[in-house]
């Protein structure tokens, strides 16, 4: 555990939030700022600080994506579709450094990015 990441100490249970899924390796809860009717986080309980850094880790890569199929369908989202999204570093407009997959979903999303 990283005593100065955020995710850490949730997964840790000092700070709160509203957990959807768990397992062994993995933490799923909603965003604390939604962009859409569904947005939740999935990240591995171990601290890895990006999906670069997530790749050196096969396993637990595996079981994030695992969770993050769970969760969208737990929250209904495989029929109509929905977006599984890692920003990375300070193009991708990462913001927390405990890798995260954002599953977004709800409503139709619109284009990827903006031009
Ligand atoms: P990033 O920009 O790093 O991909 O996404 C970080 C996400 O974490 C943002 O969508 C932001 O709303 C969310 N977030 C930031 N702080 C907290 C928090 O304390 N609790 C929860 N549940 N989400 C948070
Ligand atoms: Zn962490």
């Amino acid at each position: 555990m990283d005593n100065d990441c955020l995710f850490c100490r949730i997964v840790a249970g000092e700070i709160p939030a509203t957990v959807v899924h768990e397992t062994a390796t993995t933490l799923a809860f909603r965003d604390i700022d939604p962009k859409a009717p569904v947005h939740v986080l999935v990240i591995p309980k171990a601290h890895h600080r990006d999906v670069l850094a997530l790749a050196g880790d096969p396993a637990a890569a595996a079981d994030l994506l695992a969770a993050s199929a769970a969760v969208a369908q737990a929250e209904g989202l495989t029929g109509d579709g929905f977006r599984l999204i890692f920003n990375t570093g300070g193009h991708g407009g990462q913001e927390v450094f405990h890798v995260h997959a954002h599953v977004v979903g709800g409503r139709a999303l619109g284009p990827m990015v903006s031009r």
